[in-house]
């Protein structure tokens, strides 16, 4: 394996970081991730990179780059999301906050803009070393994954495989090997509307959507939290929001319930949606003029559903990821349990890539007021990454190394 920290300097991560957090690429930019993507292309290329660009929604585009192997080994796809969460609410200059205390800082250096800096760095320093994989390494840099996920939708729907892939969320040194699906249903209750001076004939959505909520925590909750599973821990459900009313002296026409549901495997989106509809039925049995509906959420509503990650232990990439972390940072890492959703799981179930999940930075910094990431973070993952392609896609490296430590498992 190569000394890859000889073939970059530390500013250039850092800066390579910063520049990307200073061009926004949250929800209420226009063309959202246009800009950081085009500029992850002009980047790389002027590296000596191969690029492409995906226009996937208008001209928010996903962003290729590759690093072509010998193709004798397995092949690796680094993938991350260039787009963030709003920079509401910060107390640090979201998008030009200086470098201090060991930290870059802004609005997606957790999330995952650092991670996005480490893969680009690592496919820099191996065309830089003049060191050919075994197998070709893609990155991809995708759009809205802190929303529908459309860029890795259309990632796969293009063919673009790899024999595995990494998905570079922050992981605190650990990695995560599964996780909990995720779908959003919005239970939409009609009333009829009057004035609260004269309630006849009235029907009030506001009392129906607290009579559903009660009846799901009495009937639901405690069979959902039965159900378990070891790498992702207990199935959920959330109600996140609820909409409805149109005034104090008024009856409520219309309320929406909005629901965060994390399920486990044994379990559907059909057969978590059934529960719900079940639970309506019951309520309109009793109570016969009741109105109601449940759908997928608008901002979910995608043809890919978003179901669970399972990546077995046994895959190679799994054996490589640890291996690399463990000879980089000097202890073993741990399986994460229960994090949240990723792309991961669309590259698993629909792409059939084995993925792991793994990046630097600490997930409890992501999304925050004062989001972070060190600077060591950012060079130990470049070196991780490139001990991840030299074990992952050297063949005979693999199956030398693989029997003794599956055997650990
Ligand atoms: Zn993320």
């Amino acid at each position: 394996m190569f000394n890859v920290k000889e073939y970059y300097h530390h500013d250039e991560i850092i800066e390579l970081t910063q520049k990307l957090i200073s061009i926004p690429s949250h929800k209420e930019v226009l063309h959202r991730e246009k800009e950081v993507a085009e500029f992850i292309y002009d980047y790389c290329g002027s590296h000596g990179l191969e690029v492409k660009l995906q226009e996937v929604v208008g001209q928010r585009k996903n962003v290729l780059s590759y690093l072509r192997g010998s193709g004798i080994g397995n092949s690796l796809m680094l993938n991350g999301h260039t787009d963030t969460i709003t920079p509401h609410r910060m107390i640090i200059d979201p998008f030009n906050e200086s470098v201090h205390n060991g930290f870059v800082w802004g609005r997606g250096a957790a999330d995952m803009k650092g991670g996005l800096a480490c893969m680009i760095m690592t496919m820099i320093a191996f065309k830089r070393a003049g060191v050919v994989p075994d197998g070709d390494i893609i990155f991809a840099g995708v759009i809205g994954e802190e929303g529908k996920s459309e860029g890795t939708e259309h990632l796969i729907n293009a063919g673009i495989r790899a024999d595995a892939a990494i998905v570079g969320e922050p992981s605190n040194y650990d990695y995560a090997v599964g996780h909990r699906g995720l779908e959003w249903f919005d239970v939409i209750f009609k009333g009829r509307a009057s004035h609260s001076g004269s309630l006849e004939d009235s029907v009030n959505a506001i009392e129906k959507a607290a009579e559903f909520i009660y009846r799901a925590k009495r009937d639901l909750y405690p069979k959902i939290r039965q159900r378990e599973d070891e790498f992702m821990g207990v199935s959920l459900m959330n109600i996140g929001i609820i909409e409805g009313g149109l005034g104090q002296s008024t009856v409520a026409d219309q309320c929406t319930v909005k629901i965060d549901r994390r399920y486990i495997p044994g379990e559907t989106v059909a057969s978590v949606l059934q529960e719900y509809k079940d639970i309506l039925e019951s309520m309109q049995e009793d109570d016969p003029a009741m109105e109601a509906t449940i759908i997928k959420s608008a901002e979910n509503d995608t043809v890919m559903n978003h179901p669970p990650l399972v990546t077995p232990v046994t895959e190679p990439i799994v054996h490589a990821v640890k291996t690399s972390i463990r000879e980089v940072i000097k202890r073993d890492p741990k399986i994460t349990l229960g994090r949240g959703w990723t792309d991961a799981a669309l590259l698993k179930v629909y792409g059939k890539m084995p993925t792991v999940v793994f990046g630097p930075g600490d997930i409890r910094l992501s999304h925050t007021e004062a989001e972070r990431i060190a600077i060591k973070d950012l060079i130990n993952t470049v070196e991780i990454y490139a001990r991840i392609i030299d074990n992952f896609c050297i063949k005979d490296k693999i199956m030398d190394a693989a029997p003794m430590d599956l055997l650990e498992e």
